[in-house]
């Protein structure tokens, strides 16, 4: 059968970055960076004219990150001072539940089962911290009883159950979705999270949350996060003024003048013993493919001002990463947006999709770039010197399939998030499926996170 067959599909997109920049302090000797950027694998143009697809056989091990080395990755917990310490932190996009894949995932009245979602992926999210953003409240424990989607979101508390099996051991929650259901669709988020047993940062039901900073310690790397929201769908009166200050934390994204303010949360983040600050940042523009210029204003001066990664979202599309290095040669990593990773918002984007493929269009039409993401894989060391560096950045494009035939939102038979590297195709995609989509949503995500100055930022 065409179907389950094992298939090659794409591609480890890899951002080898080696450095020897110190991140917090200066060193002496001159940084020497040496970037390159492989790729094991490409498509080409046999695939899409209806071939078989071909075993990736021919890969060139000697110059690409093998594609097990993002499956099996030591867990040394090594504290020992004489050696350096590596963790990975690994980052997904939007994570929000249409009428669509809830009905996919039902099981009974108002039980659900998101895991099979995750099968697919589930082998390639293996960080020792890997964060989501839960674009959407969930519904309390055990309850169920007030589900909606688009465009007052209240998803199924197994979702979490779902990211939990997938790999993910936090969620960003401070977004334009936030205020859904109100301030108690808030409270019942965060008491879903504590049920679940999963570390969140943005949504907080008082002002002892509020000031209690995210301190993670990662494989012995203290991490701080911090998450901020442009936005909240104006639903501010769905929330009592007195619980406004500390619900989730607030920022404008069209001015720079709140750098300070923001700059002052991860002062207090380092105060509680951060070596390593993360930024969350939900804002811009939907559906587009790259920030505005006020974005990047924003990101690389809070690098400057000390933030280390920038983990942007929203625009349920994928933007352009960059490395932003400060004036002392250390640097950070921004990522603008990291595109949807769990969606079915396929209608909304299909026809200017729709305009970039002129073949293999039928009944998968309304697939779109809100199902194309990526998951960002980070190796952070610390140096024998107590420095903190991130090593490398690795891109994993990912494609959000969900089953179509039915053209209709609500019949559907599968969800599936593939990484677009290697794995079995469910059921019910077929082959012809994984070869147009897989290569559209890898060459997509690949020219967009590749087309940036990441690509141009030369050794000095
Ligand atoms: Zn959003």
């Amino acid at each position: 059968m065409k179907r389950l067959k094992r298939l090659f599909i794409a591609i480890v997109f890899l951002l080898i970055f080696q450095g020897c920049t110190s991140y917090h302090g200066s060193t002496s000797e001159e940084p020497e960076l040496v970037e390159t950027v492989t790729t094991p694998y490409e498509y080409n143009d046999e695939l899409g004219a209806g071939s078989e697809l071909e075993i990736a056989s021919e890969v060139d091990e000697s110059e690409s990150t093998p594609v097990d080395s993002l499956v099996d990755v030591d867990d040394e917990e090594e504290d020992d001072e004489t050696e350096a310490t590596n963790i990975r932190i690994q980052f997904a996009g939007d994570i929000f539940l249409h009428d669509g894949p809830m009905n996919v995932a039902r099981t009974g009245e108002r039980t659900y089962d998101f895991k099979p979602f995750f099968t697919h992926i589930q082998p390639f999210i293996d960080g020792d911290l890997a964060i989501a953003n839960m674009e959407v409240p969930v519904d309390a424990h055990g309850g169920n009883e007030q589900l909606s989607s688009f465009p007052l979101f209240n998803s199924p508390f197994e979702i979490l159950e779902g990211l939990q099996y997938a790999g993910f051991n936090h969620l960003i929650s401070a977004n334009n979705h936030s205020f859904d259901r109100g301030f108690q669709g808030l409270i019942n988020t965060v008491n879903s999270f504590e049920r679940a047993g999963i570390n969140h940062t943005g949504m907080n039901t008082n002002w002892d949350d509020f000031n209690t900073p995210t301190m993670l310690d990662v494989g012995g790397i203290q991490v701080g996060i911090v998450a901020f929201t442009d936005s909240v769908n104006g639903e501010e009166g769905q929330v009592p003024e007195e619980s406004l200050g500390y619900a989730v934390r607030r920022f404008r994204s069209h001015t720079l003048d709140d750098i300070p303010r923001m700059k002052q949360e991860m002062e207090i983040l380092r105060d509680a013993g951060a070596e390593l600050v993360i930024v969350a940042l939900h804002w811009g523009a939907e559906y587009g493919d790259a920030p505005v210029e006020m974005q990047q204003l924003i990101a690389r001066q809070l690098v400057d001002a000390g933030a280390d990664i920038i983990m942007g979202k929203h625009s349920h599309t994928v933007h352009p990463v960059e490395w932003h290095y400060r004036e002392d040669g250390t640097r950070g990593f921004i990522m603008y947006s990291l595109g949807n990773f769990l969606a079915d918002q396929t209608r909304l984007t299909g026809a200017s999709v729709h305009s970039q493929i002129n073949e293999g269009w039928q009944h998968h039409q309304f697939i779109g770039r809100t199902q194309f993401g990526m998951l960002v894989s980070l190796e952070i060391t610390r140096n024998l010197s107590g420095e903190i560096i991130i090593d490398t950045a690795d891109i994993l494009p990912t494609l959000c399939m969900r089953d179509f035939s039915g053209n209709t939102l609500g019949v559907v038979d599968g969800v599936a998030i593939m990484p677009l590297v290697s794995g079995e195709v469910p059921d019910f995609i077929t082959e012809e499926d994984i070869r147009l989509w897989g290569r559209v949503a890898y060459e997509h995500v690949a020219n967009i996170a590749g087309s940036g100055e990441i690509l141009n930022t030369s050794a000095d």
